[in-house]
C-alpha cells in the first residue's frame, strides 16, 4: 500500500523586543546564567506581571502577515506543569482566546498550509546539563514568545522546508524576530501521521519536539514517516507520543505519552487584564507592514522582467531588496543592477548571515551612479565590470577609480587604429576565422577590448575587424 505523510507544525518564535513579556529584564542571548532576572521572571510569589505592549503590536504584524484574523478581545491563562525550568510551575501563555487565528501561508505550488492561531506566551528558563549535574538558568525564562501552530496540512518534507523557511523570512522582514534557529529563537514541534494515499481520515500521530534545524526537521520527518509505515505494515499500531530527535543517530525515541490539554487544568491568569486590540490599531500595524518577499519578488518578475530565480535571490533578506531598489532608482536597467548584485557583489558575501546584515564596500548609491553612467552611454559594460570589482575590493568611491577621460569611450579611428594591430599581431586567429570558425573573432576584439582598457565598444570593434580581414 502506498502512505502519505499528513504533518502539522507548531513553531515557536522569540520576539525580539528589548525586554521580556512580563518585566523589564533584557531579552538578550547568552550573559551570565541567572543575571538577566528579577522576582517577577524567576516567579517569586507576590509579584505582579505586567504585560509587554510591544509583544502584542509584534504578534500582531506576525499575525497580520500570514493572513490571521485579529482578535479583538483576548486574554491569557495559565498552563499548569511541574518543571525546573518553569519556577512557578505554570506558563502564562493563552489558552482558548489567542490573539490571532484563520491565516495561512502560501506554498510556491500553490497549496495554502492553513495556520490555525498563533498566541502569545512566555518562554521557559533552561536546563544545563553538566557532569552528572544539572544546571538551571533562568535568563530566557520571560522572554517573549509567539506560537505558530498550522493544521496538518502538509504532506512532504519539501512542503515542510518550505513552510519553515517562508515562516522564517516573513518573520525576519517585518522585523519581529531574527529567527536564529541555532540560537533557538525559533523551534519547531512536529505532529505526523500516515495515512493511505486518497483517504481522507487521520491516523494517530505522534510529536516530535523542539527541533533547531530545518535539515534536522526534514531527516526526523523522513524518519518517522518510515518508521509508521513499518509499524502500521507489521500489523502493529502507532502509538500517541512524544518523541525526541536524535540527530547523531537519525532516529527519533519516545520522551513521554502524550498530554491532553486537560492536564494542565488551564485557567485564565488573574494577574493580568483582558488585552484589548482596537480596529484602529490594528489598521496602524498594518499600514507599518513592509512588502512582504513573495509580493516584492512577483513585482520584481512583473515590473522589471527579472528572470523568478534572481528575483529570489533578491528578495530573500529584507536589506538586499532595500538595497538593489535603491540602486535602480531614476535608472533604465533594473537587469544590468541585479546582475551585478548577483554576479559580483555576492562573491562579497560568503554566508547567510552576512547576506542578513549586507555590510558591503559599495554603497547602494554608488551602484546607482555606476547603473546611471551606462544608461547615458558614457560608460561600456566592461568598465563598469571591472570598476565594480575594483570598488569592492578596495573601498573607493567610483570617481576616485574613473576618470572623465575614461569615460568619453574611444572615438571611431581610435578603435580602428586598434583594430588593424589586432589583425596584424594575430595571425592565427585571422587564418581560423577566413577558414569559416566564426568564433575566432572574439579573440581579436578581445585584443581590442584588452588594449583599449575596456573603452572601446565590442560591436563597433568586431564590424571594424571583419571589414578589415575581408578586405585585405
Ligand atoms: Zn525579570
Amino acid at each position: 500500500m502506498r502512505y502519505e505523510m499528513v504533518a502539522g507544525f507548531e513553531t515557536h518564535v522569540e520576539l525580539a523586543t528589548n525586554t521580556k513579556i512580563f518585566c523589564s529584564c533584557t531579552t538578550q542571548f547568552g550573559g551570565e546564567p541567572n543575571t538577566h532576572c528579577c522576582p517577577i521572571c524567576i516567579g517569586l510569589p507576590g509579584t505582579l506581571p505586567k504585560l509587554n505592549k510591544r509583544v502584542v503590536e509584534y504578534a500582531v504584524k506576525a499575525g497580520l502577515a500570514t493572513n490571521c484574523e485579529i482578535a479583538e478581545i483576548s486574554k491569557m491563562d495559565r498552563k499548569n506543569y511541574c518543571y525546573p525550568d518553569l519556577p512557578k510551575a505554570y506558563q502564562i501563555s493563552q489558552y482558548d482566546m489567542p490573539l490571532c487565528k484563520n491565516g495561512y501561508i502560501e506554498l510556491s505550488n500553490g497549496r495554502k498550509i492553513r495556520i490555525t492561531r498563533i498566541h502569545i506566551e512566555e518562554d521557559a528558563g533552561k536546563l544545563v546539563h553538566s557532569r552528572g549535574n544539572t544546571l538551571v538558568d533562568y535568563n530566557r525564562g520571560g522572554v517573549p514568545l509567539i506560537e505558530i501552530v498550522s493544521e496538518p496540512d502538509i504532506r512532504t518534507v519539501e512542503e515542510a522546508r518550505e513552510y519553515v523557511e517562508k515562516l522564517q523570512l516573513i518573520m525576519r522582514y517585518i522585523g519581529v524576530s531574527d529567527c536564529k534557529m541555532q540560537e533557538g529563537s525559533m523551534r519547531c514541534d512536529v505532529n505526523i501521521s500516515i495515512r493511505p494515499v486518497g483517504s481522507e481520515e487521520l491516523g494517530t500521530r505522534t510529536e516530535i519536539k523542539n527541533m533547531n534545524s530545518i535539515n534536522f526537521i526534514t531527516k526526523a520527518m523522513e524518519y518517522e514517516f518510515n518508521r509508521q509505515v513499518d509499524v502500521i505494515e507489521s500489523g502493529e499500531s502507532v502509538v500517541q507520543e512524544t518523541l525526541r530527535y536524535d540527530d547523531v543517530s537519525n532516529t527519533t525515541s519516545s520522551m513521554r505519552g502524550k498530554e491532553d490539554a486537560n492536564d494542565y487544568r488551564y485557567f485564565r491568569d488573574p494577574d493580568l487584564v483582558t488585552i484589548n486590540v482596537s480596529r484602529e490599531k490594528v489598521a496602524e500595524l498594518k499600514a507599518e507592514l513592509p512588502e512582504l518577499p513573495f509580493e516584492k519578488q512577483k513585482r520584481y518578475v512583473e515590473e522589471f522582467g527579472l528572470p523568478e530565480s534572481d528575483a529570489q535571490l533578491l528578495t530573500k533578506y529584507r536589506k538586499i531588496a532595500e538595497y538593489y531598489e535603491k540602486s535602480i532608482e531614476g535608472t533604465k536597467n533594473p537587469k544590468t543592477a541585479a546582475n551585478f548584485i548577483i554576479g559580483q557583489i555576492f562573491r562579497y558575501v560568503d554566508n547567510e548571515s552576512e547576506k542578513e546584515s549586507f555590510n558591503i564596500n559599495v554603497s547602494s548609491e554608488s551602484l546607482n551612479e555606476l547603473i546611471k553612467l551606462i544608461d547615458s552611454g558614457k560608460i561600456r559594460m566592461n568598465l563598469a565590470k571591472s570598476t565594480l570589482d575594483k570598488m569592492l575590493e578596495t573601498g573607493k568611491k567610483l570617481n576616485e577609480l574613473i576618470s572623465e577621460s575614461d569615460m568619453a569611450g574611444l572615438d571611431e579611428n581610435a578603435v580602428k587604429e586598434l583594430c588593424r594591430q589586432a589583425v596584424e599581431s594575430n595571425p592565427n586567429a585571422v587564418n581560423d576565422y577566413k577558414n569559416g570558425k566564426q568564433k575566432a573573432i572574439k579573440s581579436l576584439v578581445g585584443y581590442v577590448m584588452k588594449n583599449s582598457r575596456g573603452k572601446a565598444d565590442p560591436m563597433l570593434a568586431e564590424r571594424i575587424i571583419g571589414e578589415i580581414i575581408k578586405n585585405s
